[in-house]
């Protein structure tokens, strides 16, 4: 089969690859069906030493069971599933407490022998943990948002959710890529009452007004903090969703951050350090967030997404096919494409 790895920084290659077997009894094999490129994955794109071999890559998809191991129960060929972005049991105590990015029988994909996503197949390891089942077809319409539930919109959605959005909250999100404008979604649809999106691509932005926000903040820096200020009474906002990843989206949040607020960051952090000194000790803000456990949100989404109630599928402004991925790696490095869709 085919598949895609990564052989340093900017060197993408799609490549024949062994077809995937099933090696545990609870593995199952997926035949992908739309895959995606993160916009974490530009980060070992932009950086990643150079190395011989290659290593598979891509952590989104859904597709259809092929076969399942002895012990997969709840799962049978033919149906179409969902992977988030980390597998997992979904049995120990942490999946239990909702903490699946922490399984003590999980990983990621595309490290340690377990295949990527941005390929033709995948042998999906704790199949019966990691998998769930969407009740519709092969050619679905809701693809794209149903594909989305493996990663961007698990991720805004954690990142409302553990900066405590609800109703009468207000909301700055930081960033207006998929993971940004899912963020806003999600903040719309847990209640938020103000929802500020500091991004400067208007294309993404004008998304972001459809998706919820109330306020599009282009400025960066200190004048971004001043116009967010001055849309909050000089308070800053209840909730900062802070969906980038680097030191002047982190900064920018704590600027933002109304006295007694919650950043929430999952954009994967950049930097060593965050800004919690005295000033941010004197206006009692809390540092939330981390990497999503989408399995445990999946569930919660899932309905929202079928019933056409939530759109976040139209984050992807791009579909290629697998042999476009390096291009397609390049589009989203150059920020002409938000988020490539790939039809394997
Ligand atoms: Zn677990």
């Amino acid at each position: 089969m085919r598949a895609t790895l990564i052989y340093g920084a900017g060197d993408i290659r799609v490549e024949n690859v062994p077809d995937p077997v099933l090696h545990e009894p609870t593995d199952a094999l997926v035949r992908v069906l739309r895959s995606c490129i993160c916009g974490s994955d530009l980060w070992p794109y932009g950086s990643r030493p150079a190395s011989e071999q290659g290593d598979r890559i891509g952590h989104e998809f859904l597709g259809v069971v092929e076969d399942t191991g002895a012990d997969v129960s709840g799962l049978t060929a033919g149906d179409v599933v969902v992977a988030p972005f980390v597998w997992a049991d979904n049995t120990c105590d942490f999946c239990r407490e909702g903490l699946q990015t922490s399984c003590r029988h999980g990983g990621f994909w595309g490290a340690n022998g377990v295949d990527g996503g941005q390929g033709e197949a995948v042998r999906v390891p704790q199949a019966q943990g990691t998998l769930v089942k969407l009740p519709v077809g092969e050619d679905s319409a809701l693809l794209p948002s149903l594909l989305s539930l493996s990663d961007v919109f698990p991720t805004g959605h954690h990142c409302a959710v553990t900066a405590g959005v609800g109703p009468r909250t207000t909301v700055t999100v930081i960033g207006d890529g998929a993971v940004g404008l899912c963020a806003v979604l999600a903040a719309k649809r847990l209640g938020a009452e103000q929802i500020i999106l500091m991004g400067r691509h208007q294309g993404r932005t004008d998304l972001g007004r459809d998706f919820g926000a109330t306020d599009v903040v282009a400025e960066r820096g200190d004048e971004g903090v001043a116009k967010v200020l001055e849309l909050t009474g000089g308070d800053g906002t209840h909730a900062v969703l802070e969906c980038v990843g680097l030191r002047p989206a982190i900064e920018t949040a704590f600027a933002v951050a109304r006295s007694g607020g919650t950043v929430s960051r999952v954009g994967a952090p950049q930097y060593p350090e965050v800004p919690m000194g005295f000033e941010e000790f004197r206006r009692n803000v809390t540092l939330t967030g981390g990497i999503a456990p989408a399995r445990a949100y999946i569930e919660e989404l899932l309905p929202d997404v079928l019933a056409g109630e939530v759109e976040p599928g139209r984050v992807f402004d791009t579909v290629i096919g697998l042999d476009e991925v390096p291009a397609g790696y390049q589009a989203m490095a150059d920020r002409t494409a938000l988020k490539v869709l790939i039809r394997p």
